[in-house]
């Protein structure tokens, strides 16, 4: 967890308050759950686990479809918690929480069973000795899911729904700084008339999200930090329960000459500052072709001074607080840093004090590098800082160029080009004239290698991460009593099993006559 987490109000043992980061007062309070309560959570899911699984795919969909009735009867207040709790506008509280889970919901509903149906493999030659294969796949079993504050309602409810539509059940740990989205969730279970103790939810700071992590769960969805993520791995270790880690990024954001720069300008400045740049696929790094790196440049603050920033519950706000007091010192130790050692900041690069809470102004700067920790660390705050490339060979080794490799962007006018270059760069998703976006597609993966943590969530892929597979091996030659490989080894077997991989594997010629020995010698040693 790295520094302290700082809550503007004292909170007990026993409770945590939530608090509203724009305007610092109490929103409500919630219990600080310990290890008894938390493995008492995961055995009463554990307990109606089969009969979940029992109830087949046709009452899972239909659960979840009320699910999403639940969410679209009920959508001002959960957009107007997730607003106040986090920070961010209304806007991007229903557009980027509240309407990915909607599609995530209505896509798995539909496509869980197909994508999950039995897979015939094909084994060539050993079909025709008589064998079979198949995979089945079926659930985990308790799904522990630990989410962080950025989508206090995206990330936990798309995980919980793709856990629960292959017959897991789940229990839930939101952040200690969003605990009401968290209510809000099981409560929207609750309505939807889930049968109880499928979906569990333990609510509490870090401790009650270590003990999930010892409770016995059959697998640990977690998303968060990268410190957090080396913790949960390591303590799943001892009893090698499986993790999947959506960890940070540090997005690169490279502009080639032929772009639509004023498009990609506006996609930039977005892909910075939605959500205070508390995203993990924000824009962190962008890298503008030379030439046209200063009227980039000269778009890109422009229209960051036309932003407005203010308390999320009002409509006309673009930019809201960030959630939390580390957070924006994060941010301010990565700008405080660059101005030290040279940095231009061009707009921003200081609290709004116009504000109570945890407002920081939008920030472009320029004059940095790799060996600035604003380049090479993920900052997670709304900082947009600029560089420059000669060539498309530089732009992709800067754009490697980093601990991490999440998500990347590529813009360019020739499509062909951008797509060529997003082919080389290590990234989980690389995009193409695009900004944020992807990662509310449920269709498609999501996770990256490097530090930004392993497995993946959405899509097929990820929907393989929720379940086991079960491979069924048939053989049909059953009336054999022996095979020549079974018990009674002589050498005479073992020339057998010699000719055998010269029939099948040879290069160098011989394979019709080795084949024709082996037959000759297993009629011969009448071992079958
Ligand atoms: P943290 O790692 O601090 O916390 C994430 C969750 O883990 C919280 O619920 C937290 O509880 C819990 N937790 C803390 N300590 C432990 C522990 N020892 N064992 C188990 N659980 C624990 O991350 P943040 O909430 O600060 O989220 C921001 C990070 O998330 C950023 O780095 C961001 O890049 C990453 N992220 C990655 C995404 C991806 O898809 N790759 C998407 C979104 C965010 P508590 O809050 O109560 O301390």
């Amino acid at each position: 967890m790295g520094e302290p987490k700082i809550k503007a109000v004292s909170q007990s043992m026993d409770t945590i308050k939530s608090i509203n980061p724009a305007t610092l007062e109490v929103l409500g309070e919630v219990p600080n759950m310990d290890a008894r309560q938390v493995a008492e959570a995961v055995r009463a899911a554990r307990a109606v686990q089969k009969s979940w699984e029992a109830v087949g795919f046709a009452k899972r969909r239909e659960s979840l479809l009320c699910v999403r009735d639940a969410i679209l009867d009920d959508i001002d207040a959960i957009a107007d918690i997730i607003s106040k709790e986090n920070g961010k506008p209304i806007l991007e509280a229903i557009g980027n929480d509240i309407m990915p889970v909607m599609d995530l919901i209505t896509y798995f509903a539909k496509n869980a069973e197909k994508l999950l149906r039995k897979e015939t493999i094909k084994l060539g030659k050993w079909n025709f000795l008589g064998r079979k294969s198949h995979l089945e796949f079926y659930p985990l079993g308790v799904v522990g899911v630990i989410a962080p504050w950025n989508f206090p309602f995206s990330i936990p409810m798309g995980e919980v729904a793709m856990a629960l539509v292959v017959g897991n059940t789940v229990v839930l740990k939101p952040s200690e700084y969003t605990p009401l989205v968290g209510k809000k969730i099981k409560d929207i279970f609750d309505k939807a008339k889930f049968p109880q103790d499928v979906v569990r939810l333990v609510t509490g700071d870090g401790m009650t999200g270590a003990a999930l992590t010892k409770a016995g769960c059959d697998k640990i969805a977690f998303t968060g930090s990268v410190n957090t993520g080396k913790k949960i791995m390591a303590a799943c270790a001892d009893t090698l329960t499986p993790v999947t880690l959506e960890l940070g990024g540090k997005d690169p954001f490279i502009v080639f000459k032929d772009a639509d720069l004023d498009v990609a300008s506006s996609a930039a400045v977005w892909g910075a500052f939605c959500n205070s740049g508390q995203v993990c696929a924000s824009v962190e790094r962008v890298y503008v072709e030379e030439s046209v790196k200063d009227e980039f440049t000269r778009m890109v603050v422009e229209k960051t001074n036309k932003i407005r920033q203010g308390i999320g519950q009002s409509s006309d706000v673009d930019v809201g607080s960030m959630t939390a007091e580390m957070q924006i010192k994060k941010v301010e130790q990565h700008v405080e840093d660059a101005r030290k050692r040279g940095a231009k900041i061009l707009t921003g690069g200081e609290r709004n004090r116009d504000f109570k809470g945890y407002f920081y102004k939008p920030t472009v700067l320029t004059g940095v590098d790799h060996s600035f920790p604003i380049v090479a660390e993920e900052t997670f705050g709304p900082v947009l800082p600029i560089m420059g490339f000669k060539t498309e060979d530089e732009a992709v080794t800067l754009a490697n160029d980093s601990a991490y490799a999440l998500n990347a962007y590529v813009w360019s006018g020739d499509v062909g080009k951008a797509k060529r270059a997003a082919s080389r760069i290590v990234a989980g998703t690389v995009n193409v004239n695009e900004s944020l976006f992807t990662h509310a597609l449920a269709q498609t993966p999501w996770g990256g290698p490097k530090a930004s943590g392993i497995g993946r969530t959405h899509g097929a892929n990820g929907l393989m991460d929720l379940v086991q597979v079960r491979h069924v091996h048939v053989n049909s030659v059953v009336k054999k009593k022996n095979f020549f490989w079974w018990y009674g080894y002589s050498a005479e077997k073992v020339d057998m099993m010699k000719a055998l991989m010269t029939a099948l594997f040879s290069r160098k010629g011989g394979r019709i006559k080795a084949f024709f020995k082996f037959v000759r010698m297993s009629l011969g040693a009448k071992v079958n």
